[in-house]
């Protein structure tokens, strides 16, 4: 079995008989709540163990953000791979024409003249998205 985020998830969901939904699909305020409030928990571990470490405690914080967040877009019918890669095709369009960077003074990445924002909205139709009143 592949060993990406997704598919992990995706059997740890189908074990313990979690939602897995495989098009986008808008689910009950409760359950889009609790998957809320279990990322924004995850989150806030992070932030205690950014500075003060240790290392082993931030790796295991980032890495439950990232396998709640991969268990939400899964309740939510969302392959959030395709997501990740409409955001980097984005992010790749920040490098200017002469692929010099642009960087802010504290050092954040700025968007060049060629920068293509994400269609996260394209990338879900493909998935079988209908939004409401389409
Ligand atoms: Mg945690």
């Amino acid at each position: 079995m592949s060993s990406s985020p997704a598919d992990l998830v995706r059997e740890f969901h189908l074990a313990f008989g979690l939602d897995a939904r495989s098009t986008p699909t808008q689910v009950s305020s409760e359950l889009a709540a609790h998957r809320g409030e279990l990322l924004a928990e995850e989150a806030a571990e992070v932030a205690e163990v950014s500075v003060t470490g240790p290392l082993d405690k931030l790796a295991h914080e980032l890495a439950d953000v990232v396998y709640v967040a991969y268990g939400t877009a899964l309740v939510h019918g969302i392959d959030l791979d395709a997501v990740i890669a409409e955001i980097h095709r984005s992010n790749m369009t920040k490098l200017g024409p002469d692929g010099q960077v642009v960087r802010r003074a504290d050092g954040k990445v700025l968007k060049g003249e060629h920068y293509e924002a994400p269609d996260v909205s394209a990338v879900l139709r493909r998935q079988g998205w209908r939004p409401d009143g389409e």
